[in-house]
């Protein structure tokens, strides 16, 4: 296993800025994912962490030992790419022995180290067919498998499942799960799937534009990001967001705020938000967060009234969206949901909203 150290770090390609002063630690032991949109410098980061980019700025520690000029076979890395690129005409069992065979390894060892790998990934039935009679996911693990027989110090993947079908993927995020925890290994993990992230990884780093916007583990990115980007990237369905203008504090002398939307007085509950009055601010507010209000409630603050457009069902529950002065979406038993075009009171507490300035900023 190993530590991964990264301060200052630079890559471009000509005038494109693809890293741009990238600081990150990763614990021994520890499963990080990268996630962020099409563009932003996963792949890239994780390229030149295995030594296949060369890094024009800043450090590269592994294992707390400087790797920035040291070849890719020496810094005891495994890559897995999104194609599996297995051998066609080798048994899966070949397959994970011919990089250990090239680099001269005994064939005992060879032999210890692919069962233990087919039994880790539950291969072994399959050790004797080649990649045509394999599913998608079988293929995915035999190039797994040909990372684990080396057994690196560092497993880097670069959107491994993203080839599979949606099913596939579902059942492979879940044996990816399970290996995580067989093989306690270091890990980083790319992918532009935010769900995926969320259940694999320790912690979670969103990149945007080359830089990292923030780092955290998927509750504290979920429930405290640092801004609307992160906000917007993390979490399905996308937290909403109300447009607003600030009002000030209530005079209740409580912690809240108060915003006006479209004429809708809403209160959110913020300490020191640096706003002046009559600035424009964003309210954030997850799905789970609003509720349908009849009751007395309904006439108190924090109200909106928005009309019913659409309703995707989910089974048990649906997603309803919502039109306002922007969408919003909220779910709901799938047994209440009202007709289109009907208007819904909706409410959530003054704690389980977010408020951003203009510039997308959390205020706290
Ligand atoms: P995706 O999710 O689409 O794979 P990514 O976040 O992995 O994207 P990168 O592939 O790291 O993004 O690319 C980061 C930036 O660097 C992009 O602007 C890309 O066009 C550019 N880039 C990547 N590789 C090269 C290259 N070999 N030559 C020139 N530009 C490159």
């Amino acid at each position: 296993m190993a530590s991964i150290d990264i301060h200052g770090l630079g890559k471009a390609y000509g005038r494109i800025r693809a890293l741009r002063d990238i600081d990150l630690h990763i614990a021994d032991g520890e499963c990080v994912a990268l996630v962020g949109p099409s563009g932003c410098g996963k792949t890239t980061l994780l390229r030149t962490i295995a030594g296949l980019e060369r890094i024009d700025q800043g450090e590269l520690m592994i294992g707390g030992r400087l790797v920035n000029a040291l070849p890719p076979a020496q810094r005891g890395v495994a890559v897995v790419f999104q194609s599996y690129a297995l051998y066609p005409h080798m048994t899966v069992y070949e397959n994970m022995a011919f990089g250990l065979r090239c680099s001269g390894h005994a064939r005992d060892v060879i032999r210890q180290r692919v069962q233990r790998a087919a039994g880790i990934l539950e291969l072994e039935p399959q050790l004797d067919r080649r990649p045509r009679d394999l599913s998608g996911g079988q293929c995915q693990r035999v190039a797994i498998g040909r990372a684990i027989v080396r057994e690196p110090k560092l497993f880097l993947f670069d959107e491994p499942l993203s080839n599979l079908d949606a099913a596939m993927r579902v059942q492979m995020r879940v044996e990816f799960a399970k290996l995580r925890r067989r093989l306690a290994a270091t890990m980083l993990y790319v992918t532009h799937d935010q769900v995926e992230a969320m259940i694999l990884a320790d912690r979670i780093v969103v990149m945007r534009a080359g830089h990292v916007e923030q780092i955290g583990t998927p509750q504290q990115l979920y429930a405290s990001p640092c801004n609307r980007f992160v906000a917007e990237f993390i979490g399905t369905p996308q937290m909403n967001f109300v447009d607003a203008t600030y009002i000030g504090r209530g005079d209740d002398d409580s912690a809240d705020l108060r915003v006006d939307a479209s004429g809708a007085r809403l209160r959110v509950r913020c300490r020191d938000p640096g706003l002046r009055r009559g600035q424009q601010v964003s309210v954030g507010v997850r799905a789970e967060e609003l509720r349908v209000l009849d009751g007395p409630e309904a006439m108190s603050d924090n109200v909106l009234d928005a009309e019913l457009v659409l309703v995707e069902y989910l089974g048990d529950s649906a997603l309803c969206h919502l039109q306002h002065a922007g969408r919003l979406t909220l779910v709901i038993k799938c047994s209440i949901v009202p007709a289109h075009g009907n208007t819904l009171r909706i409410g959530f507490a003054a704690d389980g909203a977010l408020l951003f300035d203009a510039d997308g900023r959390v205020c706290h």
